[in-house]
């Protein structure tokens, strides 16, 4: 008789995105002449840069031609044009990543959920909370025990360790989802030699690092001296270059990066990871490595540039009415998210169940991110200027008036 994985029925059940459509389903059927402004997925509105399209274009003439053709890709780490680009990016900013160290994906939720398949069972995972789901869904499944640092009011929804508390697999996310915050360099010190002194490994997802404009903040882990010892970074170019539909993204493996076996042998963690994904993943097409070259290019550079201050233009706006309106929020400086304290003391669906009744506009309630998460809100900035613009009269019309 086949038997489940039991695992994954300690899975909370995907409630926060069905509740949402659920109760927009329903305002919609009473009032089907209201129009809604969505400010709840993370999902980009704007195209791909033309100089991307133009790249994938010819990426995929090079398909149609029998010199040009190309099948697998032989190593499925990516192609090296590409890894060699994003060296070079990473360059811009001043840190040295080889492109020998840089592997390519479909994007980072794959490898942020994939990656736990390399380490062991009976690590003890440590998460922030409020989190990004996949960290806590992919250690569920695969049944870790899990422990979390909380991020709050207090710290700036900036979660530190706590030094006393062993972990061995930790996940950071900076700039954060849903919360909006960013590690500074000394915060990230803190946790690097916290891994270090523990032996553990830190999963950083810098997904949004392109969102940082503060110079003095860090965009990459391997800013951190001694984070080559300890981490792993995922990137991503869906909400950077308006990849969400595309599927591309990059994670880098330090080539000294070790894990240890039960005895305490060391183990390769770079060459553990290329045996892994030689096992389960082909690569990503050609024609979309081509486009996401095209992303570092100079040209590619300007105008994905264009495309982030779109959406920060946005995030301003929705942190300077909340300044006006005297909400508490994080976020939306170097970050696309605006994570906001309800106001009046509401829960998280307290408020949005007020935001869509009264003033139609959607959101998402934090606790759908974690028990820190009750009693917080977040909006993200990827929608249209002229929608971000409308929501935000609303909000200040109906909240002056409370
Ligand atoms: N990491 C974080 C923190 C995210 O918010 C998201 C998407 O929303 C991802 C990873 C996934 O990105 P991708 O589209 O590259 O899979």
């Amino acid at each position: 008789m086949i038997r489940i994985n039991e695992n994954f029925l300690s899975l909370k059940e995907s409630y926060l995105f069905i509740e949402i459509a659920k109760r927009i389903r329903a305002y919609k059927e009473q009032h089907p002449d209201k129009q809604l402004i969505r400010m709840g997925i993370g999902d980009v509105t704007l195209p791909l840069a033309p100089v991307v399209v133009e790249a994938m274009k010819k990426g995929c003439d090079e398909m149609a031609d029998k010199e040009t053709f190309k099948g697998y890709e032989d190593s499925g780490r990516g192609y090296e044009f590409l890894r060699k680009s994003i060296s070079g990016y990473y360059k811009s900013f001043g840190v040295e990543v080889d492109f020998d160290e840089i592997l390519i994906s479909d994007g980072a939720k794959s490898d942020c959920g994939n990656i736990v398949d390399i380490f062991g069972i009976d690590n003890t995972v440590l998460i922030t909370d409020p989190a990004y789901p996949v960290y806590v869904d992919s250690n569920t499944m695969s049944g870790r025990k899990i422990i979390y640092a909380n991020s709050n009011e207090e710290n700036g929804f900036a979660a530190m360790p706590d030094d006393s508390i062993c972990s061995d697999l930790i996940y950071l996310c900076s700039p954060n989802n849903p919360t909006g915050s960013v590690y500074t360099k000394e915060q990230l010190k803190i946790w690097v030699d916290y891994a270090l002194k523990h032996k553990a490994v830190i999963i950083f997802d810098a997904a949004y690092e392109a969102f940082i404009t503060d110079k003095s903040l860090p965009r990459s882990i391997f800013e951190i001296d001694g984070a080559k010892d300890c981490a792993i970074e995922i990137c991503s170019l869906s909400k950077t270059a308006g990849f969400t539909g595309t599927r591309c993204g990059y994670t880098v493996i330090p080539k000294g990066l070790n894990a240890y076996t039960r005895n305490g042998d060391a183990v390769n963690i770079f060459k553990i990871w290329c045996r892994r994904q030689g096992s389960k993943f082909n690569g990503v097409s050609y024609p979309v490595q081509c486009g996401a070259a095209a992303v570092f290019t100079e040209e590619g550079q300007k105008q994905t540039k264009e495309g982030i201050n779109y959406y920060m233009n946005n995030a301003k706006l929705i942190a300077k009415t909340c300044d006006e309106l005297n909400i508490k929020y994080t976020g939306g400086i170097n970050s696309p998210y605006i994570w906001l304290k309800c106001p009046n003391n509401m829960g998280s669906w307290e408020f949005f169940d007020y935001l869509l009744n009264e003033i139609q506009v959607v959101g998402t309630p934090g606790e759908g991110f974690g028990p820190n998460g009750a009693g917080w809100f977040r909006l993200t900035a990827f929608g249209s200027k002229e929608n971000t613009e409308e929501a935000m009269k609303r909000l200040k019309k109906l909240l002056k008036k409370d």
